[in-house]
């Protein structure tokens, strides 16, 4: 409850299990035809052992269901031809991936609250490359004890993703935008949460931040459920039989998504190579290759605005597991990184990381190209970021000739982006931004997600903005300080 309420660790560390449960194989055959809930109760009872498991499952419910979700399955698998599988993580409020974690984290905290007795009010900060916050300002918006801050990068998120944003209700929120890329965001929202200054400021008035990025564990563990739903539908289609083992390929950013994917086949899941598809940002496809993390180099703004990040918080929770969980190594790399950019990881670390991974990374013209494939031959719209995973999943199959049965992990509605899918699809295409989405839904043969219809209309609520020296400050003043 302390790790999902604070974040991040008092030393600026992040927080990991203390042991990942492992499921014997008839454990694991006996969850087969769970429904969704069933099995998020079963996994997070494993991990968020001091929640009770009435008040767990009451979470649980209150996230996943029909109002919340389009999609009666939560998590729903469509199969394409050619032993591939497209798990879609996007019928959530927010049509993107974050709404599997986010919509379950702020009950998790308001819980933890409560069994803690604090009184204190939390103030979430969160950095976003274009998702996270408007699925964070979702979750958050009118929860008591709760007030939230969303810092984007100005120019650096899509314009429906900033829409949503802009747009958003609820009383106890601020959007702003940051003169920045989302690394200069993230460091900036790191900074004040380190501050001690800050820190203390806060605390003399009852209040605690808080992080609803993917750094909070209460981010994570949610994300684990949603690879063993996809292996058991899998096995109710018959497309694998229980036990067979398939590939992941996941379009990573933050390197959450497919840190879950990892703890899954930690955890027994028959999962075989985790395959990790960049964009032109390809700072985690070098890492992979060759060991060296090198932060210094051009960042890119891409069509897959969502992995445009060139520091993976996450990775350090992997670090810590391939070092044998040697606390002082993963710490030496992360202050290696912090004052020179980078750091190198050699002998069984390296070779560990390579035999669980694969990486691959799509250009624009790639990417593109791959989003006008699946729709050529399989009639399926892929967005732009489950473009990037398509490009990798081909490269992958070709240079290593492995036919295992794969699970892409789609990580939002192509109505997210509608302008660059239809681009792809239709490069000639003429048309006004009001009449994106009707277009694309012709296309595609695809309803337009009702959480983005008539946004146009919608009010604008938010136009702050700021430079990322002057984060700290308008933090100050949302809190009337
Ligand atoms: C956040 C996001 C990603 C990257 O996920 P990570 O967990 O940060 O690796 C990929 N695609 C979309 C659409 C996203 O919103």
């Amino acid at each position: 409850m302390e790790a999902i309420k604070r974040g991040i660790s008092p030393e600026g560390g992040l927080f990991v299990p203390s042991s990942i449960p492992v499921l014997k194989a008839d454990e694991l055959a006996s969850l087969a035809g769970s429904s969704y809930h069933m099995l998020a109760s079963a996994i997070l009872s494993l991990y968020l052992t001091d929640y009770g498991r009435d008040d767990l499952d009451e979470c649980i419910s209150s996230a996943y269901n029909c109002s919340t979700f389009s999609s009666e399955a939560i998590a729903p698998v469509i199969s394409l031809k050619d032993g591939l599988h497209v798990l879609e993580l996007w019928h959530g409020p927010t049509c993107a991936f974050k709404d599997m974690a986010l919509q379950i984290l702020p009950r998790l905290m308001v819980r933890a609250s409560i069994d803690t007795n604090s009184d204190k009010e939390t103030v979430i900060l969160t950095a976003t490359s274009g998702d996270t916050g408007k699925a964070a300002l979702e979750g958050f918006k009118d929860v008591p004890g709760t007030r939230i801050i969303v810092f984007y990068p100005q120019d650096g998120v899509s314009p429906m993703q900033e829409l949503q944003m802009i747009t958003q209700e609820g009383n106890n929120i601020r959007v702003v935008a940051v003169n920045g890329n989302f690394d200069d965001t993230q460091t900036g929202v790191k900074r004040i949460f380190g501050s001690a200054v800050m820190n203390e400021e806060l605390n003399r008035r009852g209040l605690q931040f808080s992080s609803a990025n993917s750094i909070n564990w209460g981010r994570l563990v949610p994300q684990i459920v949603y690879y063993f739903s996809a292996y058991f539908d899998m096995v109710e289609k018959d497309a694998i039989s229980m036990g067979q083992p398939v590939n992941v390929v996941v379009p990573t950013g933050n390197f959450g998504n497919i840190l879950a994917a990892y703890y899954a086949k930690k955890m027994g899941l028959p999962i075989n190579r985790l395959i990790c598809a960049s964009n032109d940002n390809n700072v985690l496809y070098d890492f992979i290759k060759t060991g060296v993390y090198d932060r210094k180099r051009s960042f890119y703004k891409t069509i897959s605005p969502s992995m445009d990040i060139l520091i993976s918080s996450n990775l350090e929770r992997l670090l810590f597991e391939l070092s044998g969980r040697d606390e002082e190594q993963v710490s030496n790399w992360m202050q290696e990184l912090t004052d020179t950019g980078k750091y190198r990881i050699d002998g069984n670390p390296l070779r560990d990381l390579q035999s669980l991974f694969w990486a691959g990374y799509a250009t624009e013209e790639q990417t593109r190209y791959a989003i006008k494939e699946a729709y050529v031959n399989y009639g399926y719209t892929l967005d732009t970021h489950t473009a990037v995973g398509k490009w990798v999943y081909d490269s992958y199959k070709e240079e290593i000739g492995d036919d295992t049965e794969t699970i892409l992990v789609s990580t939002a509605s192509p109505f997210k982006f509608p302008h660059d899918v239809l681009t792809a699809l239709r490069p000639d295409v003429q048309v006004a931004d009001d009449d994106l989405l009707q277009l694309l839904s012709d296309i595609s043969g695809m309803p337009i997600p009702k959480p983005l219809q008539g946004l146009t209309e919608k009010p604008i609520l938010h136009q702050a903005s700021c430079d990322i020296d002057s984060m700290d400050k308008l933090v100050l003043e949302f809190l009337g300080m």
